[in-house]
């Protein structure tokens, strides 16, 4: 599990800031399982999901990465498309696997130096 941060929420209008983590699991789901899965723990939690894309989201889970593997299919999307646009994603995976290679040969330390600094922010680490 990385450390938390805050980040501004992104998109028109105006809603709470986010906080924002990434976590490493072991799982024996496919991906497509996996985020049914994921998907399932966020309705327990309370998301509504709606026709309106920017709206402030109690949880929201999405999965980065799944080992090495590629995956394009109509609902699902692996590595994540806007991963590597995202500092939010790219600071909490860096504090966790920075040496980690993404498919297409980028190495997270790397994409990590080059992200934007604004709008985030580490937490006090209430996770442990
Ligand atoms: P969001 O509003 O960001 O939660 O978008 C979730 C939708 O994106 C889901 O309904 C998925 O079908 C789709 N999606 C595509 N690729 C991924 C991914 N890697 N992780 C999570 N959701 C994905």
């Amino acid at each position: 599990m990385s450390p938390f941060y805050g980040s501004a929420a992104i998109g028109p209008g105006q809603q709470p800031d986010y906080v924002n983590a990434v976590a490493q699991i072991d799982t024996t789901l496919s991906p497509q399982a996996l985020l049914t899965a994921l998907q399932l723990v966020e309705q327990q939690q309370g998301r509504e999901r709606g026709p309106e894309r920017w709206l402030p989201r109690t949880l929201d889970l999405d999965i980065l990465l799944y080992g090495d593997q590629v995956v394009n299919q109509p609902h699902l999307h692996i590595p994540h498309p806007r991963m590597c646009e995202r500092n939010f994603v790219l600071l909490p995976l860096q504090d966790l696997a920075p040496d980690l290679v993404l498919p297409d040969g980028r190495r997270v330390r790397d994409l990590a130096q080059d992200c934007d600094r604004n709008g985030i922010w580490p937490l006090a680490d209430a996770s442990r």
